[in-house]
């Protein structure tokens, strides 16, 4: 991202998931580490689902997380098994809605956990 482009983000509000971080929002944090945490989505499509969410707001979606941050990627996906094997049995899908006609409301990069007893035919999501 550009100097100009990060500036502009750090002027802007801050999203709904770093004002649950600062605890501004209530919503139970389910697990965490240096860099991520994951909380249950407000709104639930599957038995679990859970959202596993980098502490910076910097990255809008994955594709940025994936160019400018390819471990912190890599700490969301191993999270996201940890409470996939604490709430369910450790089988999971893992949705990135990506872009606002994908069905993106959020643009602070998150992964949404869908797990126990998922219906198949279902994408969740
Ligand atoms: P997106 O549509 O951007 O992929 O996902 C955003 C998700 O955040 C939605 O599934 C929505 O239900 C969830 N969400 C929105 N606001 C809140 C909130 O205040 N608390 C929690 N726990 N989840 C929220």
């Amino acid at each position: 991202m550009s100097e100009a482009l990060t500036r502009l983000d750090a002027m802007s509000e801050p999203s709904i998931f770093t004002r649950i971080l600062q605890g501004e929002i209530p919503a139970e944090i389910v697990a965490e580490t240096e860099n991520v945490f994951a909380i249950r989505d407000i709104a639930p499509q599957a038995p679990v689902h859970l959202l596993v969410i980098p502490k910076t707001a910097q990255y809008r979606d994955v594709v940025a997380l994936a160019a400018g941050d390819p471990a912190l990627l890599a700490e969301v996906v191993d999270l996201a098994h940890r409470v996939a094997a604490e709430h369910a049995d450790g089988d999971f899908r893992l949705v990135f809605n990506t872009g606002e006609g994908a069905g993106q409301t959020v643009f602070h990069v998150h992964a949404h956990v869908l797990a126990g007893g998922l219906n198949e035919k279902s994408l969740g999501g």
